[in-house]
């Protein structure tokens, strides 16, 4: 029988088999030449070029459908070597002032903001109102206000916006997905999501309140909260959380360091989260359900993710650069209209913005936070 599994195999089969062959140094053809076939490419500015901006960028070298069209950034010289390193024209080159102008460019269809969190609300507004298609980087705002303030703009103006979940497009993740769908684990019982690193620079602005609206939280917790909705494919009714904080100096007031929460389904489903910026090898996602029971680790690194379930190791192939294959299911998701099978869009941040704010709460209170 031809299954699911299978077709995901022989996809990053046949991938490597391009790669190997590039790999000798034979002439190959640029995906993107290929992209007729598989429909037009999405043409994207990327804003904000710094640590993960460089690895989109690098990765969408092999994305078959987008292509980097428009740099956006607030240092020239970056605009410069970016430039001519991706062949992006000056009159496609923008500073944060006057990125309002992309209205006037036609050869970009999408901005793809990736700056501090801080500045994702009035960036994507921004974009969108240039009339430009948004994909904004996770967390997608500071808190569910703003969320829903760029979640409202972007609807005004008929322009789609999307947000940065990698993992919602990797292959061992949408396996152990189908298998719970499919009913492979049987009623869900419980959820566990270890998310976590120690982070270093005490000066960098994830440690900065203002710019990073908070800690690890925002940061890398968000993988485990994300990941627990979409495992357990339920929204939660109510959290609880606690924090632990031993280096008060490099985590100021409203930077949280580690918090623990915990998460109450409709169904009767439990979920254990653990966020940190002080223990490293924290990457784990764990479903249990009756029949059986699916494991990720690690569950959300740049990869390749490894995973066993009940029946045994997720042998499957992912040869090709996470971002690669986002920024293609995005091309699709903007310029086809496809569903994807595990939502990406401003709401599906909107809802782990909701739960973020709600576990601050419970963190302050001490008190199990009802979401509605
Ligand atoms: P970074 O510090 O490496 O880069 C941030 C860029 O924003 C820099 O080029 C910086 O010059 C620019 N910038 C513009 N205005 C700034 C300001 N006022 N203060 C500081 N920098 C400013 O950070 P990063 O790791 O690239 O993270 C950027 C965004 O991407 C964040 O929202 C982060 O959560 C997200 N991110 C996502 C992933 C993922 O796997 N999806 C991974 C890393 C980062």
């Amino acid at each position: 029988m031809n299954t699911r599994r299978d077709f995901i195999q022989k996809v990053g089969i046949s991938a490597l088999g391009l790669y190997a062959f590039q790999g000798l140094g034979a002439t190959v053809l640029s995906p993107l030449k290929h992209a007729a076939a598989n429909g037009p490419v999405l043409r994207v500015a990327l804003m904000g070029l710094g640590g993960y901006a460089t690895r989109v960028a690098e990765s969408m070298q092999q994305s078959k459908r987008a292509k980097i069209t428009g740099l956006i950034s607030g240092t020239p010289e970056k605009l410069k070597t970016w430039g001519e390193k991706y062949g992006v024209p000056e009159k496609s080159r923008y500073n944060y002032e006057n990125f309002d102008a992309l209205k006037n460019n036609p050869d970009i269809d999408a901005v793809y903001v990736i700056t501090p969190n801080a500045l994702h609300h009035d960036q994507v507004i921004r974009s969108a109102r240039a009339g430009k298609h948004v994909i904004c980087e996770k967390p997608m705002a500071l808190n569910a206000k703003e969320g829903r303030e760029m979640v409202d703009a972007c609807k005004k103006t008929g322009k789609q916006l999307l947000v940065g979940y990698r993992m919602h497009f990797e292959p061992l993740t949408l396996e152990v997905h189908r298998m719970r769908t499919d009913g492979e684990l049987g009623t869900i019982k419980f959820f566990q999501g270890l998310s976590g690193f120690r982070i270093g620079d005490p000066k960098q602005w994830r440690v900065n309140k203002a710019l990073a609206g908070g800690g690890a939280l925002m940061d890398i917790g968000i993988y485990a909260l994300n990941g627990c909705r979409y495992m357990v494919g339920e929204e939660p009714a109510w959290v609880t959380a606690q924090e632990t904080k031993t280096d008060p100096v490099k985590f100021r007031e409203g930077v949280d360091e580690t918090i623990t929460f915990q998460l109450g389904f409709p169904s009767g489903v439990i979920a254990s989260c653990l966020s940190s910026y002080n223990m490293n090898h924290l990457d784990r996602f764990f479903l249990n359900g009756e029949k059986g029971f699916a494991e990720l680790q690690p569950a959300s690194s740049y990869g390749p993710i490894k995973g066993r379930t009940h029946k045994g190791p997720l042998d499957i192939a992912t040869d090709r650069p996470q971002q690669a294959v986002q920024m293609d299911e995005m091309a699709a998701i903007i310029l086809d209209g496809k569903k994807p099978v595990i939502p990406v869009d401003g709401e599906e941040g909107l809802r782990d913005l909701v739960i973020i704010d709600a576990i601050y709460k419970a963190v302050k209170t001490g008190g199990k936070v009802q979401l509605a």
